[in-house]
């Protein structure tokens, strides 16, 4: 059979999460937490599946949930997003990214992705029949290259996708970020892709800059989100789109004949927790003070913290240690020291490195203990 992503091999989550099980090594690659969620959040799953609320949900989420949602947006992103047209459930942040690069791409239409990049976004653009255009953010504070981002848009450019708070760097848009995107897009009539699964994890008083905020941009928009990082359920794979109504009509078609609808209690459920906002708005802090404590056990190892702002991750550079390249060395720490690791290049299309790897601070605090006293033998 000829392969349609012939480049393509195993995740690295999989790859280093398989190494953690073999080597029974604490695990502080793949992005999740090691804690349990919330027993009130089961606890209302649970009762939607006794009370009979297991059929297939409607085809663009249960309207309570979205209404819920809609409430939830309105009021952080100050706009009028409406439940009934412009936001659609999915199984998981992931699969919404996908749908959207179904939605608009066309054979040979070019997307614009800043690399290092979540590991999804080139098989899903490849597979739809996109080309690739990948532009570096500037090393070591992974900032927007605005000029190169400009000479890279050709009449073929069809697409950006951002990702704000952005994995696998940590690196938060800003306000003015958004408005030279706004311009960019505006003015070449692309849309955008808005990858803001980590809406909530933002850090040091900075505040998410939802492009739904933006009412000239969201109009280009495609904004997808999980709730698998803000309910601490990874497991769970459910997320939404939120897109103008024009752009979602579109965008429903993809979605009815592949997932059609996604698990209903867990949607129920869902939107009856919701009512507690204190769950998602305290998230900053409850993950600030573990990005912290990651930094402070590990500030006696040579290891250099380059800071985070947002998601689940904060990225160290090891060149103080060695010259070898990235992967070897998470190998090295993996098999020798006990911790897996995600090495940066693995996010780069041509395997970029610069001596950095990524570590996932959703942890219990003993496992972020018990991890620093292993980087502490480097
Ligand atoms: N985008 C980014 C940047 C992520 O880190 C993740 C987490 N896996 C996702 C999207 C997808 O989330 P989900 O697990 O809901 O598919
Ligand atoms: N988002 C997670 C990470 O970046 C993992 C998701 C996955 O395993 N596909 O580590």
């Amino acid at each position: 059979m000829q392969s349609k992503l012939p480049y393509i091999g195993t995740s690295i989550f999989t790859v280093m999460s398989q190494l953690a099980i073999k080597y029974n090594a604490i695990n502080l690659g793949q992005g999740f937490p090691d804690f349990p969620m919330s027993d009130a959040l089961i606890d209302c799953v649970t009762e939607a599946m006794k009370a009979g609320g297991n059929q297939y949900a409607h085809t663009n989420g249960v309207p309570l949930l979205r209404e819920r949602l809609a409430e939830k947006i309105n009021s952080l992103y100050a706009t009028n997003i409406n439940p009934e047209t412009e936001i659609t459930v999915t199984p998981g942040g992931t699969y919404a990214i996908f749908s959207a690069f179904s939605t608009i791409i066309q054979p040979g239409d070019e997307v614009i992705i800043f690399e290092p990049a979540y590991d999804s976004y080139i098989p899903n653009i490849t597979f739809n029949g996109g080309v690739v255009v990948p532009i570096a953010l500037t090393y070591p504070n992974y900032s927007i290259p605005w000029d190169t981002l400009k000479t890279a848009i050709t009449k073929k450019t069809k697409a950006i996708l951002m990702n704000t708070p952005h994995n696998p760097t940590g690196m938060v848009m800003t306000k003015e970020d958004i408005l030279q995107l706004q311009e960019i897009v505006l003015s070449n009539n692309l849309y955008l892709i808005s990858d803001e699964v980590y809406e909530h994890l933002i850090y040091d008083d900075k505040k998410h800059e939802s492009v739904i905020k933006y009412p000239g941009l969201f109009a280009r928009s495609f904004v997808c989100f999980s709730f698998g990082k803000t309910y601490h359920c990874t497991g769970w794979k459910l997320g939404y789109c939120v897109a103008p109504e024009n752009l979602m009509k579109e965008y429903r078609k993809v979605h009815q004949f592949n997932a059609f609808s996604c698990d209903t209690p867990k949607q129920l459920g869902i939107a009856k927790h919701m009512l507690d906002k204190e769950d998602y708005l305290s998230l900053g802090n409850f993950y600030q003070a573990k990005r912290d404590y990651l930094r402070k056990l590990l500030a006696s190892t040579p290891l250099k913290c380059i800071p985070s702002s947002g998601s689940y991750f904060e990225s160290y550079s090891y060149a103080a240690i060695t010259h070898e390249s990235d992967k070897s060395f998470a190998e090295k720490l993996v098999k020798e020291y006990g911790v897996a690791v995600i090495p940066m290049s693995a996010f780069y299309h041509d395997a970029t490195d610069n001596k950095v790897i990524r570590l996932c601070f959703a942890k219990k605090e003993a496992t972020l203990e018990a991890a620093a006293a292993c980087l502490q033998k480097l």
